[in-house]
This record gives C-alpha cells, sequence and structure tokens, in this order.
C-alpha cells in the first residue's frame, strides 16, 4: 500500500463519479500508522466502523479527515460519534437516535435477512419522524460476484427515499460502486479497491 497508488484509485473513482459523489474512504483494515498515506493521497473523508477505531484515529489525526460512520452503532457509543463524525450512514435504532445531534443516513434492509442490520422499508417513515436528522438512506446488497446482482437493490433504495422525500443514498461499495452511481448514489464508500496492491 502506497500513498501513489491510494491517489490513483482515488482519483480514477473521482472522475468517473463526478463532483455530486462524496468518496468515503472505509477504512476498517487501514492501521492507524497508514492513515497518514490516506493524508498523502488526499482523501477527505473516512468511514469507520468501530467508534473505539475512530477515537485512536481521531486522536492522530483530527481535522486531517472528516469522519464519517459506517457500522453498526451501539447506543452506548453514539455519543463519540457524534462529537467526532459529519455523518452517520448506518443508523438503525431509536435508542441511537435518540443520543445524535448529527445528520444521518438509515440503513435499509432490503432483503430482510437477519444477519444483516437495518430497518425494514416499512419501518423508515417513524424514524424520519423521529429523527430531523436524517438526510437520506443506505444499504448493503447480498454479496454477489456480479456487479449487476446490485442494481435492483440501488434502484429500490432510490425509490425508497423518493417516496420519503430523502435526498441522500450511500450505496455501493469497490464492487458495485459504478452500478450505485449509476443508480444516483451520493455517497460510495471504498475499501479494497483504494488498498489493495
Ligand atoms: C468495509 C465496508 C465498505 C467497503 O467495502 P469494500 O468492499 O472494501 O470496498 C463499505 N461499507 C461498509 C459498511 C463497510 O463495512
Amino acid at each position: 500500500m502506497t500513498a501513489e497508488r491510494i491517489r490513483a484509485a482515488y482519483e480514477e473513482a473521482r472522475a468517473t463519479a463526478g463532483p455530486a459523489i462524496t468518496i468515503v474512504a472505509a477504512t476498517k483494515y487501514v492501521s492507524v500508522e497508514d492513515m497518514a498515506l490516506l493524508v498523502a493521497a488526499g482523501v477527505e473523508v473516512v468511514g469507520e466502523n468501530r467508534a473505539q477505531d475512530l477515537e485512536r484515529k481521531h486522536a492522530v489525526y483530527g481535522d486531517a479527515f472528516r469522519w464519517h460512520f459506517i457500522g453498526h452503532l451501539q447506543s452506548n457509543k453514539a455519543k463519540v460519534v457524534d462529537r467526532i463524525c459529519e455523518l452517520v450512514h448506518s443508523l438503525d435504532s431509536e435508542s441511537s437516535a435518540r443520543r445524535l445531534t448529527i445528520p444521518a443516513l438509515l440503513e435499509v434492509n432490503l432483503t430482510g435477512e437477519e444477519s444483516k442490520s437495518g430497518v425494514p422499508p416499512e419501518g423508515i417513515a417513524r424514524f424520519v419522524e423521529l429523527y430531523r436528522g436524517i438526510r437520506g438512506l443506505m444499504t448493503m446488497p447480498p454479496l454477489a460476484v456480479d456487479p449487476e446482482a446490485s442494481r435492483p437493490w440501488f434502484r429500490r433504495l432510490r425509490t425508497l427515499a423518493e417516496e420519503h422525500g430523502l435526498a441522500e443514498l450511500s450505496m455501493g461499495t469497490s464492487q458495485d460502486w459504478r452500478v450505485a452511481v449509476e443508480e444516483g448514489a451520493t455517497y460510495i464508500r471504498l475499501g479494497s479497491t483504494l488498498f489493495a496492491g
């Protein structure tokens, strides 16, 4: 992993996605030390999955990045996330919503898989009522080899956001971000494609 390699992958994604889409570097596998390579590569927005890692990295890098939270948010960690981050992508509990003051996206479980986080589509309206900070929706489609397999899930998420008057869509990872861009993503979350190689 080198800053040059990260920069090349990041710039390619930026050029393809265009200025309206925010690229969030998913840094769960990046060590505290290696975060310096992202600074050197010009990465602006990072997404962490665990509040503890978020705190450790933020303590070192502070304003070098804008911080997002993309992992499962436990309500006892909501205060920490609220203090450090500008956006939560993965809100899915009322108890966390009550502790947040920052903007958030609601994670939607479109497949009904019990192993997955997220609220069911029928639960969106209630959350939008409950928490005024909700700006949009996020989803993780089922793992698939073919990026096209994600397209119907991304379309469904966009339709749901439109139905609820929400503007932001966090969808697409290394594997299927090009499809997500075509389907209206406003945030894409990239890990391995930036850091592999
Ligand atoms: C790890 C992670 C990503 C990035 O996945 P890659 O396949 O490495 O691009 C995106 N979103 C969430 C919620 C993640 O945990």
